[in-house]
């Protein structure tokens, strides 16, 4: 067989594929797991797709289309149903998370970040009093909250924090400085992680939710990224003996750590979903664009060079897909067994997959991959933060080889 027909036949053979055109639905997903990937699929070619390219380039915030989540229920996803939010299982999480990916990463990344961002600290920590409190305000979906960890010498050290809350009456006064914080500049509330005893480390360490009007609180301008851009604006903040009641404590003094590790660990899956949603999205421009751009007088995709490049950009999707979703499904019926350390495993492996993906489909377009006109020139700026934040990929190997080790 001459190579012509080699690539003709590797093209009927891919039309099946092509069609779906979005890899593998896993098998064990539930009927209702499938209507709800169906709608958000429906919903993301409507209301992302059209401006995905737009908003990372003017870097603007899409106003237009953030209410449209909360009317969805997708801000405030883990908010509990007897105080009228969704309560989400982590496997519509990570759908909705992949399915919005495969378009715009900022865009995914606001499903469930935001609104768990206050939603999950209460959730491990807060007293009825506190539920009472804040829950039915997050279950409007209008509420937009940021996450305050980092430092400027507390990276992947967090643990070494500095920011102080000191005690003043039935009040807590919060000085300090935090970095890098994800939708910041459009924050009603950021839960601030402060050193509030004097214990070593962690265990000194508190939460606060902190409403961002509040005296003493100032934002940083707004910081320029690689990427990223649009809908999860960053920056940093400045607390001047911010004062905030005693109830805006979650968990007990010193508890806030353990809390923020505990929110960091339910977010990994949902991150990676966000990584293999933008491979996804990348390796389907890559299909596309092969499939229509000759050279030497054919399509590039009948090159066998390509073939394999293809290939094994699937095999690293679905390979990640999978072990996402036995993740999720392991959380979602209760098995917290080896959950930390796989839940590292697949936020290290759907990022680096995501990484490796878009660098690849840059490569199949080749300059036309690093014009700005074409997608996957974004996809590839976006993959980059996936393997740094909620943790690098450093520290999730460490977490990884701490299991193996113990
Ligand atoms: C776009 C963006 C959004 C972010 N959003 C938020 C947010 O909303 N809230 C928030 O609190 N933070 C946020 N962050 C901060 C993010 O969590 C940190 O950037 C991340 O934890 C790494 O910390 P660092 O940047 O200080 O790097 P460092 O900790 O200084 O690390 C630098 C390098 O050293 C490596 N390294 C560090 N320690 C070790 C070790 N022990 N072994 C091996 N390698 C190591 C790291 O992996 C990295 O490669 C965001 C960051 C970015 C880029």
């Amino acid at each position: 067989m001459g190579p012509v027909a080699l690539g003709k036949c590797f093209l009927c053979a891919m039309a099946p594929f092509r069609r779906r055109n979005m890899g593998f639905t896993p098998i064990h997903f539930s009927e209702e797991d499938r209507i709800f990937q169906d709608q958000i699929r429906r919903f993301a070619e409507r209301e992302v797709a059209p401006i995905a390219d737009e908003i990372d380039h003017n870097d603007r915030f899409p106003s237009e289309v953030i209410p449209k989540f909360g009317e969805m229920g997708l801000l405030q996803w883990s908010v509990p149903e007897a105080y009228g939010g969704p309560e989400g299982s982590l496997t519509m999480l990570c759908i909705a998370r992949e399915e919005l990916a495969r378009y715009s990463l900022s865009l995914s990344v606001m499903v469930g970040e935001n609104g768990n961002g206050m939603a999950l600290p209460l959730l491990f920590g807060g007293t009825d009093a506190q539920k009472q409190k804040y829950f039915p305000m997050l279950a409007e979906g209008k509420t937009l909250v940021a996450f305050a960890l980092s430092e400027p010498e507390a990276g992947s050290d967090a643990a070494a924090l500095r920011t102080r809350a000191v005690r003043d009456g039935d009040d807590w006064r919060i000085t300090g400085n935090k970095i890098f914080v994800t939708c910041g500049p459009v924050a009603d509330y950021v839960l601030v992680f402060a050193r509030s005893n004097d214990a070593p480390r962690a265990k000194g360490v508190s939460a606060f939710i902190v409403d961002t009007s509040l005296p003493g609180v100032t934002r940083g301008a707004k910081n320029k990224k690689m990427g990223y851009n649009g809908a999860t604006p960053n920056c940093d903040f400045f607390f001047e003996d911010v004062r905030v009641p005693a109830d805006a404590m979650i968990g007990g003094d010193g508890e806030g750590f353990a809390i923020a590790m505990k929110c960091m660990e339910f977010n990994r899956p949902a991150m990676s979903a966000s990584a293999l949603g933008i491979a996804q999205g990348a390796l389907d421009q890559a299909v596309s664009f092969a499939k229509e751009r000759e050279q030497f007088g054919k399509p590039i995709a009948e090159f066998q060079g390509l073939q394999f490049m293809m290939a094994d950009m699937a095999m690293q999707i679905e390979a990640a897909r999978s072990l996402l979703f036995e993740v999720t499904k392991r959380y979602d019926s209760g098995e917290m067994e080896g959950y930390g350390a796989l839940s590292a495993m697949v936020k290290t492996l759907a990022s680096d997959t995501a990484m490796k993906v878009t660098t690849d489909a840059v490569q199949i377009l080749g300059g036309y991959g690093y014009m700005k006109d074409f997608p996957v020139e974004r996809m590839m700026r976006d993959a980059k933060v996936t393997q740094i934040f909620e943790g690098t990929n450093q520290i999730q190997r460490m977490l990884i080889a701490r299991d193996l080790l113990k």
